[in-house]
Order: C-alpha cells, then sequence, then structure tokens
C-alpha cells in the first residue's frame, strides 16, 4: 500500500506544524483550518478508515480521546468538536485514519 501524507509527515518527508507527539499517535495542526484550533490526532499505525479498526485498536481509540482531552486542558479550550470524516461518503480524503479536533466557534 502506498504510504499516506500522514506517515509521510511521520517520517519527516514532509513538513507540518507538530503540536503533539508519542509512541502511538502525532498531532499536527490542519493545513487548512477550519476553525480557530483545528487540530489532526493521527495514530502511527496506518489504519484506513473507521470501519477498518479491529477489537486489538480499541485501546489506541480510547488513547485518541485520552489525548484529546489532554490537548483541550493544555491549550484551555472551552470546549471543542472530535470529528471523524470515515469514508468517501463521510467526506474522508486522507485514507489514513484521523480525528480533527476543532474549538473556537464563537470567539
Ligand atoms: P479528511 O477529509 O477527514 O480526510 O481530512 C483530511 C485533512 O487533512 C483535511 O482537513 C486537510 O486540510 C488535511 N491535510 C491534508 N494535507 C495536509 C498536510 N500536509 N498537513 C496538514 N494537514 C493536511
Amino acid at each position: 500500500m502506498e504510504k499516506s501524507i500522514f506517515t509521510r509527515i511521520m517520517e519527516n518527508e514532509i513538513p507540518a506544524r507538530i503540536e503533539y507527539e508519542d509512541d502511538k499517535v502525532i498531532v499536527i495542526h490542519d493545513i487548512a483550518p477550519k476553525a480557530k484550533v483545528h487540530l489532526l490526532i493521527i495514530p502511527r499505525k496506518p489504519i484506513p478508515t473507521l470501519m477498518d479498526v479491529t477489537e486489538e485498536d480499541l485501546p489506541l481509540i480510547g488513547h485518541i480521546h485520552q489525548v484529546a482531552q489532554k490537548l483541550a486542558q493544555k491549550l484551555e479550550l472551552k470546549g471543542f468538536r472530535l470529528i471523524n470524516n470515515c469514508g468517501k461518503e463521510g467526506g474522508q480524503e486522507v485514507f489514513h485514519i484521523h480525528f480533527h479536533l476543532l474549538s473556537g466557534f464563537h470567539e
């Protein structure tokens, strides 16, 4: 399978503004932000879509939610949206699972 743009960012082939990283995920600023804060939480494991998540990936999905919570605390967000676009019909463009963390709609 061809490397996704997000894998290429993780491998330092393409630059990105990194907000956070650990052994399981990387968090970058979206290149075309749709809100004042628009981050992408991306697992290092290149799962194509939410429909490809298996039972063994469930701790990873939990970790992504915990990272969202920690980022909200660190960035002092008053609220946020955590969105996954799944499949072409769901508006997904990059087929390496990721969660959009958006905030700042009423500032
Ligand atoms: P989705 O439509 O859910 O697949 O979202 C893909 C997101 O990736 C879009 O919001 C794009 O703006 C964002 N994106 C694409 N390429 C890059 C990049 N090189 N750096 C940061 N964000 C990107």
